[in-house]
């Protein structure tokens, strides 16, 4: 904190606001340009630049009376492993295999598998979906043989993104192209395994009377840090993406702390490690109750005019609960919108930060204004503040907030999302 103050001593935003002034357009600024200036370099995991970008966020959360989540820190810490080939021999009856052609996914330095260690083996046939399946089997907590099919070959060492990021494994999967009898092998990987540490920022708004009933806003405070040139900028600073939704995160905080009339608790949180598999909100959900949260909902995108133009936004799986509804329902007459997802194809209810406790059934949607099908600087060195409308986007904080109302008061409770 002290060293961040230091070095950005002109750029830390004075978020001393009234629950009326929060939602304007100067405290949104001074708050985006600070997440997504050059200095934060893309904000990308396990560099200086996203701990600095943590500390500001926690610093705001502080200033405008949050209580920590847990503990005494607004930083929610945890880890992850990667794990960095070395070597790999693979004898499989009687013949050696190339290490083209067997992937060993495991969080063990030093692995040795042979037809005696019980590995369960399993099979990819052509035409199902190679990295659904590969990545239920990698995470099923049990040790794997799996055959995939030869009609794979071109996407097989793609699996070697398992490798990347992971949270403790309980067990190891061995990839082989093709189909071998199996009768006898025996396979030894060896991995430089890699400990990182990564953190959330959760700040809670005790309710004043459903204290276990909790309202959750969130966005991913993450990018993808510092890339391939484009026009000679390297930083792809992701102000929309997700700056914006983490931006409306801190004013939503602001606001609703600064009411003081919450019925129900809210928790509001900024999620690292989305951009890399989101491990934060997965991190982040396993600690709660899904029973004891009434939403969720996760903001990401929204500095950009939706395809609709000004003063609307969409609503992933928009059909799965009522939230929708009810968020819509709020905003009668007043000049904003929001819409069902306009992308049904793209499968956005279960590509964000939401998707972890909408899969327990929690109604967590996420509401965004990107055009899916047309927003040239996304992932881009390009998504840079002076694309964003400001103006929209404090509109869209500021009706997100009125929206949620009538479920932070306690008076309506969304359906529940159908369990997967
Ligand atoms: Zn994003």
């Amino acid at each position: 904190m002290r060293i961040f103050r230091l070095l950005f001593p002109a750029l830390i935003p004075v978020l001393h606001l009234s629950a009326q002034s929060t939602f304007n357009a100067a405290a949104v600024e001074k708050t985006i340009r600070f997440l997504a200036a050059d200095e934060m370099k893309g904000r990308t995991v396990y560099s200086p630049e996203i701990d600095k970008a943590a500390d500001f966020i926690a610093a705001s959360f502080k200033k405008s009376g949050l209580q920590p989540l847990q503990g005494n820190s607004f930083l929610q810490p945890f880890v992850v492993y990667s794990a960095a080939f070395r070597g790999l021999t693979a004898r499989v009856d009687q013949k050696d295999v190339s290490k083209d052609n067997v992937i060993v996914i495991t969080g063990e330095p030093e692995l040795e598998v042979t037809e005696k260690s019980g590995y369960a083996i399993s099979a990819i046939p052509a035409g199902s979906s190679l990295f659904r399946e590969a990545s239920t089997t990698v995470n099923n907590g049990k040790n794997n043989i799996v055959l995939v099919d030869e009609s794979f070959a071109s996407d097989f060492k793609r699996l070697v993104f398992f490798k990347r990021n992971f949270f403790k494994r309980a067990g190891s999967t061995v990839f082989i192209l093709g189909k071998p009898a199996l009768q006898t092998y025996t396979i030894k990987a060896s991995h430089l395994i890699t400990e990182h540490k990564l953190a959330n920022v959760a700040g809670l708004l005790p309710g004043t009377s459903r204290k276990d009933e909790y309202v959750i806003f969130s966005a991913h405070y993450d990018h993808i840090g510092i890339g391939k040139p484009v026009n000679g900028d390297s930083i792809y600073n992701g102000a929309n993406d997700d700056a914006s939704g983490t931006t409306a995160v801190i004013m939503l905080a602001d606001h609703f702390a600064a009411l003081k009339n919450n019925e129900r608790s809210i928790i509001f949180v900024a999620f690292t490690a989305e951009e890399s598999g989101g491990f934060g909100s997965q991190y982040f959900s396993r600690q709660l109750d899904p029973s004891k949260i009434a939403a969720m909902l996760n903001i990401e995108m929204i500095g950009t005019d939706s395809k609709w133009g000004k003063n609307s936004a969409y609503i992933t799986g928009f059909g799965k609960s009522s939230l929708g509804t009810i968020l819509q329902q709020n905003l009668s007459g007043t000049g904003f919108e929001f819409h069902p997802d306009p992308y049904p194809d793209q499968n956005l209810f279960y590509r964000s930060d939401n998707a972890t406790l909408a899969k327990l059934g929690v109604p967590a949607h996420t509401i965004s204004t990107s055009k899916m099908d047309n927003e040239p600087h996304y992932h881009q060195p390009s998504d840079a503040v002076e694309t964003l409308d400001l103006a929209n986007m404090t509109e869209i904080i500021r009706s997100i907030g009125i929206s949620a109302h009538s479920i932070i008061a306690g008076k309506d409770t969304p359906s529940r999302v159908k369990e997967e």
